[in-house]
Formats: structure tokens, sequence, C-alpha cells
């Protein structure tokens, strides 16, 4: 293939734009602010869990509150009742002893659900207490996720403009340079990553291999416009002149 010197010149420029977004990508597949962001999802799912564990603990020691107060109630209503008959003179001495017996087991079970009532009382509080705090936790860990997505959004944001720009570059000095030269370019570049570089001193820009002195013998003898490429990886080398000592 034979090309313009001052075109195979600017498949330099051309790989350098790649280069530049190939380091975008790179960047953009390895970002740390988007790990960053999974592991805040990950701590922010960690406290959405525990704040519904201790609201299951509160509801459910609010249901057992309620269950032993509704006992209490029926205990004491019974308690009034008999008390009532006692009062009313209208029961037999035998009558009155068992009512008498009656109420000291009312008393006696209606203080063991009281003390467990209270008991059950003081685990809700504490449940409450840690209810409150999962919850700020989960808050805390919320404003740290939108923290996270902020910062991962700006780099993805500042990579949109590189990529835009860059590629916007890329796009038109294609445009401009010989179709099949670029096309030849496309094609070395899928295969190896790089699809042309600069011949500087004794070693290939793309592979940064050192050449051997026949195939810097072979370039030399070139004619300006032949598009040469590197026997170690392929790619277009381009003769800039620089430090070439052929
Ligand atoms: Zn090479």
């Amino acid at each position: 293939m034979k090309a313009d010197p001052t075109a195979q010149r600017r498949l330099l420029e051309l790989a350098a734009l790649d280069a530049e977004l190939a380091r975008a990508q790179y960047r953009r597949r390895t970002l740390p602010e988007q790990t960053a962001v999974e592991e805040a999802e990950t701590t922010v799912r960690g406290h959405r869990d525990a704040v519904v564990r201790a609201k299951t603990s509160v509801s459910d020691l609010g249901r057992e509150v309620a269950k032993l107060e509704q006992e209490v109630t029926q205990v004491r209503t019974r308690e009034d009742r008999d008390r009532g008959l006692m009062d009313s003179g209208s029961v037999s001495a035998k009558q009155m002893t068992d009512l008498s017996h009656e109420l000291d087991t009312l008393a006696r079970r209606r203080g063991v659900l009281e003390d467990e009532q209270l008991e059950v009382m003081e685990r809700l509080d504490a449940a409450e207490t840690d209810l409150a705090h999962e919850q700020s936790q989960l808050e805390t860990a919320e404003t740290s996720l939108a923290d996270a997505v902020e910062r991962r959004d700006g780099v993805l944001g500042d990579l949109d403009v590189l990529e835009e720009r860059r590629g916007g570059e890329r796009t038109t000095l294609a445009a401009e340079l010989p179709a099949d030269l670029v096309a030849l370019y496309d094609q070395l570049r899928a295969r190896s990553g790089t699809g042309a570089g600069e011949l500087v001193g004794n070693r290939c820009g793309a592979c940064r291999l050192e050449m051997d002195r026949s195939e810097l013998r072979d370039i030399a003898a070139a004619a300006p416009d032949d598009v040469v490429r590197c026997e170690q990886c392929g790619a277009i080398v381009v003769r800039t002149g620089k430090g070439a000592n052929a």
C-alpha cells in the first residue's frame, strides 16, 4: 500500500486519540468511584434490613403488651364482679369463702401479669431505642451513598465530555485521511490494540521492540509513500525522520 507521507504521519495523531479513548474506556470499566457506590449500596441494604428487623421487634412487643393489658383487664373485671357479689350480702358463708379464695388467686395472677407486662414494656422501650438508632444509621448510610453516586456521576460526566470531544476529533481526522489507509489502520488496531507507531531510533513505537538491522535497512530503502509495517506487531511504522538512524 502507498499513502502520502503526511497522511501517514497524521496516523500518529489518530493513534494518540485512540489511545486516549481506550484509556477513558478502561477508566470507565475500573472506576474506583463505581466500587465505592457498590460498597455504599451494600451498607445501605444492611441498614435497611436492620431497620426492618427492629420494626418487627417493636411491633411484636407492642402486640405482646396489648395482649397482657387485655388479660389484666379480664382479671380486674372478674375481681370487680367477685367483690360486687361479696358486697351484695346475697351469698352464703360458703360462697363468701370461695369468692375470697378466688380473689386471692386472681390477685396473684394479676401480679404475675403486671410484672410480665412491665418486663415486656421495658423490652419494647429498648427495641424502640434500637429502631431509632438503626434509622439514623440508615440515614447516614443513605447520605454516603448519595455522595458516592454524585462523585461517580461526576467522573462519568467528565468521561462523557472527553469521549465526545476526542471521538469527534477522531471522526473528523479519519475522514480527512485516505480511506484505505484508515481501514488498514483500524484493522491492525482491532487485532493488536495499536494500528500505527512512530519509528523512534530503532524501535517500533507501537510494540516498543527494537528492529534488527535488516528490517531497518528495508524501511530506509522504502519510498516515502510506501506504507511499511512492523515485523513484530504488524503496526504501520510511521517515519517522521526523528532519530531514525538507518
Ligand atoms: Zn511493532
